[in-house]
């Protein structure tokens, strides 16, 4: 049986106080991940498992990532509203909803046009505006380029070169970098028109960056 929309929220409550304990500290991330009903994002069939902190299969042989990757990333991204963010990977489009309850100004890659679409009519009728492309994520959006924050949410082998050079100077780019046994979470800041400094922030595990798109 459906779940009352009261029952729902206090499950996404639940979620949140789970990753604040896991360590996450950025409480507007935590808010955000309160409000949004994540089984409205997998399959039926998956939604009693969707306020679990786990990742879970979705369309095209992908996943919804772990709800405490999302906020790990969310939070090295350091969002204030209003700022420019470019999602590459948007999946389920439950990242882009923690972003656009952020209050950023939200655009979104997805490389299988079957997940652009699902995530586009479900997160219009959630409510959530952001502005989602079907492409390649290598490719970046140099028509919307400047960017003050990159988040990857696929894992390349190397940092896209064009990502890099669609960062506003001062902005950030939050990626897992490495092969398929595993990636570190890096975050590559642009420093001045061609210097940028590296940091790493530990271990995870996701699905690889491809070149082009499926129809
Ligand atoms: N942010 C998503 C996580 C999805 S998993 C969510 O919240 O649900 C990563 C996604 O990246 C997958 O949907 C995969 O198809 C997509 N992806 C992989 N390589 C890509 C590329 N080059 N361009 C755009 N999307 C890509």
């Amino acid at each position: 049986m459906a779940d009352s929309s009261q029952n729902k929220n206090e499950k996404a409550e639940k979620l949140a106080k789970d990753l604040k304990r896991k360590g996450i500290r950025d409480e507007r991330v935590l808010a955000a991940i309160a409000k949004i009903p994540r089984d409205q994002f997998v399959e039926e069939s998956l939604a009693e498992f969707a306020y679990l902190d786990r990742p879970l299969p979705i369309e095209a042989g992908q996943t919804i990532s772990q709800p405490y990757t999302v906020a790990f990333q969310t939070e090295l991204l350091q969002l204030k509203p209003g700022e420019k963010v470019l999602e590459i990977g948007t999946g389920s489009g439950y990242q882009a909803a923690v972003l656009c309850e952020m209050g950023a100004e939200v655009y979104s890659i997805e490389r299988y046009q079957e997940l652009y679409l699902l995530a586009k009519e479900r997160l219009h009728r959630l409510g959530y505006t952001p502005q989602l492309f079907f492409g390649d994520g290598y490719e970046g959006l140099p028509d919307h380029a400047p960017f003050d924050k990159i988040l990857v949410t696929a894992a390349p082998e190397e940092i896209p070169e064009k990502l890099k050079a669609q960062l506003r100077i001062g902005g950030w780019m939050v990626i897992p970098l490495g092969g398929r046994q595993g990636q570190k979470m890096t975050v590559v800041k642009r420093t001045g028109e061609k210097r940028y400094r590296q940091t790493t922030h530990g271990d995870f595990i996701f699905v690889p960056m491809q070149k082009g798109t499926k129809e």
